[in-house]
């Protein structure tokens, strides 16, 4: 019956709230802008190259800026996480997955 119990916190004000950690990072969506990377505040992104076999040469996103279809962002260690959901805020392709978690792994 009883739910089992997830992590939460508690705002300086005293309001709880649920982290909502990272679990998956899509990484097919991922156009390497690392906009993740620059805010996340914990050590758990890493981007990567792709294999040269799966570059788009043929790249005609119009997309404005410092996307890179070369790379792509890896939860490099996703037991870093916070559940802070800055990354999910930042990223043009909804590429994280979160999840409450309960407080035993
Ligand atoms: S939820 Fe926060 S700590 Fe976790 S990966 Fe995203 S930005 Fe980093
Ligand atoms: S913000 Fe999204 S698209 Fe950009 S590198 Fe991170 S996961 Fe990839």
């Amino acid at each position: 019956m009883g739910a089992e119990p997830i992590i939460t916190g508690i705002t300086r004000g005293g309001t709880s709230w649920t982290p909502q950690f990272v679990t998956a990072l899509n990484e097919e969506k991922c156009i390497g802008c690392g906009r993740c990377f620059k805010v996340c505040p914990r050590d758990v992104l890493t981007i990567v190259q792709r294999a040269i076999d799966d570059v788009d040469l043929d790249d005609d996103d119009d997309d404005d800026d410092d996307d890179s279809d070369n790379s792509f962002m890896t939860l490099s260690n996703p037991l870093d996480c916070i559940g802070c959901e800055a990354c999910s805020r930042v990223c043009p392709k909804a590429c994280f997955t979160h999840e409450a978690l309960p407080l035993a792994a």
